[in-house]
C-alpha cells in the first residue's frame, strides 16, 4: 500500500483514482474545480486535499491527469504547485498527453530536488478508465518505473517501459498517428458505402469480420451511422495531440502527410462547431 495523491479528476482521472483506492492504496485527491474533488470524496470517502503543495507533501507518489502542456506546467511549477510540496524520494507519475519536451524538462527540474518522474500517457478512453483497462506508455528510469508499475496495475490492461522520460509520450504519439488514419479511413469507407446505395450497417458488419476491422469500426460505426458524436475523446483534445505529434515529427525532420492532412480535417470539424464532438465526427465533415 502506498500514500498517493491524484491531481485532476476529469473524465479519465476520476475513475482512475477510484481504482487506486480499490487496489488498497491510501488516496488523497485535488481538483481545480473543488466540486469534483468533493463529489469523489462523497463517493469514495476522505476529504479533498486543501492545496496542490499540501497534497504532494503528504504523498509518496503523486499522479497527475490534466490537460495540455500549459496545464501540467501550471500544476507542477506554478505558484503553490506540486513542486513546493514534493518530498525528496517521492515520485511524480503524469498521465496527461503532453509533449515529450515538457516531460523531460519537468523530470530534470524535479530531479534537482530528489523527486523521480515517469511519463505515463494512456490509451483506452473513458470506457478504459472506468473499466480499469488502459494501455499505459511508460517512460522513466528503471528504478522509477519499478516503483510506478505496481501502482499503475490498478487500471492497466497493458503497460510497458519504453525508455527514458519522454518515451512514454513519444509512444502515445504513435498511438494518435495510428488512430487518426484509421478513423479517416473508416469515415471514407462509410461515406462511400452510403453514396453507393449500400446498407451501411450490413457492409460494416462484414468488413468488421475481415481484414478491414479495427477498434474504431467495432465500437463506433453504429454511432457514426446514427450521427451521434458524443462517445468519448473530443476533437479539441485530438487537435492538441496531433499538434504535439506534428511538432515532434518536424523536429525529427520527417513528414507525416496523412496525419497532417487529418489534423486539418479536424480543424474543419472545429470550424463546424464540433470541438467537443468525438473524434469519429470526421464522417460528419464528409457529409457536409
Ligand atoms: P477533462 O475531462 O477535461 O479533465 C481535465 C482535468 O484536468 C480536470 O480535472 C481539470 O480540472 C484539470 N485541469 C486542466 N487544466 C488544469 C489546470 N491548468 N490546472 C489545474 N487543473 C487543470 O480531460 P480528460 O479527458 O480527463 O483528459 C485528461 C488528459 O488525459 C488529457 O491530457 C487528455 O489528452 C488525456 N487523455 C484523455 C482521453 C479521453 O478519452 N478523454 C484518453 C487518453 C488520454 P477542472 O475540473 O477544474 O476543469
Amino acid at each position: 500500500m502506498q500514500k498517493l495523491a491524484f491531481i485532476g479528476l476529469g473524465v479519465m482521472g476520476y475513475p482512475m483514482a477510484g481504482h487506486l483506492l480499490r487496489a488498497g492504496h491510501q488516496v488523497s485527491v485535488w481538483n481545480r474545480t473543488p466540486a469534483k474533488a468533493e463529489a469523489w470524496c462523497r463517493e469514495h470517502g476522505g476529504t479533498p486535499a486543501g492545496s496542490l503543495a499540501g497534497a504532494a507533501a503528504n504523498a509518496d507518489i503523486v499522479l497527475t491527469c490534466v490537460g495540455r502542456d500549459s496545464d501540467l506546467e501550471e500544476v507542477v511549477l506554478g505558484r503553490g504547485g506540486l513542486i513546493e510540496g514534493l518530498r525528496p524520494g517521492s515520485l511524480l507519475i503524469d498521465h496527461s498527453t503532453v509533449s515529450a519536451k515538457l516531460s523531460r524538462q519537468l523530470a530534470e527540474q524535479l530531479a534537482t530536488q530528489g523527486t523521480g518522474y515517469v511519463d505515463a500517457p494512456v490509451s483506452g478512453g473513458q470506457q478504459g478508465a472506468i473499466n480499469g483497462q488502459l494501455s499505459i506508455f511508460c517512460g522513466g528510469s528503471a528504478a522509477d518505473i519499478a516503483r510506478a508499475q505496481p501502482v499503475l496495475a490498478a487500471y492497466a490492461k497493458a503497460q510497458a517501459h519504453l525508455g527514458p522520460v519522454g518515451h512514454g509520450q513519444l509512444a502515445k504519439m504513435v498511438n494518435q498517428i495510428c488512430v487518426a488514419g484509421v478513423i479517416q479511413g473508416l469515415a471514407e469507407g462509410m461515406h462511400f458505402a452510403a453514396q453507393a446505395g449500400l446498407d451501411v450497417e450490413q457492409v460494416m458488419s462484414l468488413v468488421g469480420n475481415g481484414a478491414g476491422s479495427s477498434w474504431q469500426l467495432l465500437n463506433r460505426h453504429r454511432t457514426m451511422n446514427a450521427g451521434e458524436y458524443d462517445h468519448g475523446f473530443a476533437v479539441d483534445w485530438m487537435r492538441k495531440d496531433l499538434d504535439i505529434v506534428l511538432a515532434e515529427a518536424d523536429n525529427m525532420g520527417i513528414d507525416l502527410e496523412i496525419t497532417s492532412q487529418i489534423n486539418n480535417f479536424y480543424k474543419d470539424v472545429q470550424a463546424m462547431g464540433g470541438g467537443r464532438w468525438d473524434t469519429s465526427s470526421l464522417l460528419r465533415r464528409l457529409q457536409e
